[in-house]
């Protein structure tokens, strides 16, 4: 039986990818850690004698929603 390039699976006539939340997770991880870091390295380029501690928490949530958010936006 032929398997699926895409997904390795049985390619059955009815034959639909299987979603993969794993891998769906992996990359909202993967874009959450990306958008954390980015916005570190943005605090650092504004504050790179890191006075406003307080900052780096905010700037790397706000980070990780912003990569999560441009994920979600890319794959739709
Ligand atoms: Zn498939």
């Amino acid at each position: 039986m032929a398997t699926c390039p895409h997904c390795k699976g049985h390619l059955t006539d009815s034959h639909r990818c299987p979603r993969r939340p794993s891998l769906m997770a992996v990359r909202i991880l993967l874009a959450a850690v990306a958008g954390g870091l980015a916005g570190l390295l943005l605090v650092a380029a504004v504050d790179p004698r890191g006075d406003i501690t307080s900052f780096d928490t905010i700037a790397m949530v706000v980070g990780a929603a912003v990569g999560v958010f441009i994920e979600r936006a890319l794959r739709s």
